[in-house]
């Protein structure tokens, strides 16, 4: 047995310039805008043992640290290789809550048992997938000189196919024009041909059902792999997608608006999506999305992880029914593409050109997740901290 604890845990935020990028018609997508600058907000969470060992994710939102502050007190003493004992306890406590605080802790706790251990997280998973085919993930349509119009999707995609991605996924416009979002979805297929999959993700912008069958028998037209999250019920109608699916023969991908094991389920218990959506840092973890992936392999379907990152890489290299890894959100005229910059880690990164000349991203194989970080940078932008103990 070992006598391993925790001896306290420390939370600090950074926040450093994103460049050409600015918030679209309603200030809540991050778009292309040359010379145009946003802040990034991120966290570093660390772990502490008695036995030196240290466990880190980064990554997380103020919301999920503020479910932090409500059971962080709890994890002080207890054996930080419980992990199921932990998600347990603190799913309990959160149960009023969406429980996005219990994604950063667990994903500290993998790689914390990963370093115990001397071994990358997909090892302890029972993962065997070195090299994984990635999509180009779009970031939304601007009005700037970007992805500003069908043409300028089709040529992006292209390049992205050039480049040797299989697979392409458009998040078009939150301020739409519906005729300008169906003409997207057909010209992008027209160029890139037919051996290149494509994928559509309104991220919920559409405003009515009725637009969105539109949108789902445009898809149709042009053999699109799947719709995701296309409406305004942000994600989570189980009725509304029922009827959906009914409509258009695209699969659609819904799932990642709800959150947890059980509201999965029941989502797909009741055929309300044909494939399923999981993010570790949105659904308890690894220990959370692997639940999530085994429950929809008991379904008989795919599981697809979303977003990029280590935690993400580590999963997918575990699961056998999943398809492809999310390069987000790509854009040709900025290599922003998120809140988690290269700056951030010393030896990883997810960009654009992170891929091999098949399109596929390799998973780090030292131990825990496998990155460093450029402590440097985050301390120079260190805006607050808390520490527990
Ligand atoms: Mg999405």
């Amino acid at each position: 047995m070992n006598n391993l604890k925790i001896t306290s845990i420390e939370v600090d935020e950074f926040k450093y310039p994103l460049k050409d990028v600015t918030k679209d018609y309603n200030g809540f997508n991050l778009v292309y805008k040359k010379n145009s600058t946003q802040t990034a907000v991120t966290y570093a969470l660390k772990v502490f043992t008695n036995q030196g060992i240290t466990g880190t994710y980064i990554g997380g939102d103020s919301p999920s640290f503020a479910q932090f502050n409500m059971f962080a007190s709890y994890l002080i003493g207890k054996n930080p290789l419980h992990r199921e004992l932990i998600y347990n306890d603190i799913k309990r406590a959160l149960r009023k809550f969406d429980k996005m605080g219990m994604g950063p802790i667990d994903i500290a706790l993998w790689d914390l048992a990963g370093k115990y251990y001397n071994a990358p997280i997909y090892e302890l998973l029972g993962g065997w997938k070195t090299k994984i085919p990635a999509y180009a993930s779009t970031m939304h349509g601007d009005r700037n000189g970007g992805l500003d119009s069908p043409e300028a999707y089709a040529e992006f995609a292209v390049s992205c196919k050039n480049m040797g991605y299989p697979a392409f996924k458009i998040h078009g416009w939150g301020d739409y024009k519906l005729d300008e979002e169906i003409q997207t979805i057909l010209k992008v297929r027209e160029a890139v041909g037919n051996d290149m999959d494509l994928m559509l993700d309104p991220a919920c912008e559409i405003n009515t059902f009725l637009e969105t069958v539109k949108i789902g028998r445009a898809c149709d037209e042009a053999n699109y792999l799947w719709l995701e999250d296309p409406y305004k019920d942000t994600g989570i109608s189980i009725h509304g997608h029922k009827m959906l699916k009914g409509l258009i023969k695209t699969p659609i991908l819904q799932t990642e608006h709800i959150r947890g094991l059980e509201e999965h389920v029941n989502f797909i218990q009741s055929g309300a999506t044909d494939i399923v959506r999981v993010d570790p840092a949105y659904d308890g973890g690894i220990t959370g999305a692997m639940k999530i992936a085994h429950a929809a392999e008991g379904f008989g379907l795919d599981c697809e992880v979303h977003a990029p990152g280590p935690a993400q890489r580590h999963l997918i290299a575990s699961i056998r029914n999943t398809n492809y890894y999310e390069m987000a959100l790509v854009h040709p005229k900025t290599s922003t593409n998120g809140t988690i910059i290269d700056e951030v880690y010393e030896n990883y990164d997810d960009s654009l050109t992170s891929i091999n000349s098949q399109g596929e991203i390799s998973i780090p194989s030292s131990a825990g997740l496998g990155v460093e970080y450029n402590w440097d940078f985050i301390e120079k932008h260190k805006t607050g901290g808390r520490k527990y103990e």
